[in-house]
């Protein structure tokens, strides 16, 4: 079985099996988390990168996690929202692919940050109310497998709000 964990904090210090990346395509680095997680990786993390020649909005890729206390990160791009439908599908999206992904590599802990709410634009509360829903979507199809995931919100707010959902 697995579960949900919310801590309020900076993802880049927690001791987990990899920390999901709010990345952008290119896979380059950029402003926000993804300048935090490089920050904190290293370079070798950047060099990785640009291995991977980029990544499709909803889809995911892993690297390993360097100088971070996480072993992996596993980098997905969020929807730039826009007010269409398929924002929803693509932020539901990264957050599968990126478990799918963990599954494979079998890990057992994730931790995510709260995808394409900052730079990105996407509403803060259909975002939580969609991540819930797919982590828990996933969990319960995969309830056979052990997988501590832990929702990162930086700030007061997306903590109250995660709160709220797990509540639900
Ligand atoms: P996006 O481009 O997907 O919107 P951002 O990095 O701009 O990505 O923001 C995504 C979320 O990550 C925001 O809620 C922001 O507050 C949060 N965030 C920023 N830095 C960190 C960090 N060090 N740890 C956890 N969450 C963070």
């Amino acid at each position: 079985m697995g579960k949900i964990k919310i801590i309020q904090g900076d993802i880049t210090k927690l001791t987990v099996d990899a920390i999901v990346n709010a990345a952008n395509k290119s896979l380059l680095g950029g402003l926000g988390v993804d300048g935090a997680i490089h920050q904190a990786a290293g370079p070798q993390l950047l060099a990785e990168c640009k291995q991977l020649h980029g990544c499709e909005t909803g889809q995911a890729k892993i690297t390993k996690g360097y100088q971070l206390p996480a072993k992996f990160v596993i980098h997905t791009v969020g929807p730039i929202y826009s007010g269409s439908k398929q924002d929803n599908e693509l932020l539901r999206d990264c957050y599968i692919n990126s478990l799918d992904l963990a599954k494979d590599h079998n890990l057992h802990s994730i931790a995510f940050p709260a995808i394409s709410t900052g730079a990105y634009g996407f509403p803060a509360v259909p975002a939580a109310h969609i991540a819930f829903a797919a982590v828990q979507n996933w969990l319960t199809e995969y309830s056979d497998y052990q997988m501590e995931v832990i929702m990162c919100a930086f700030d007061v707010k997306t903590a109250e709000l995660y709160r709220a959902e797990l509540k639900k």
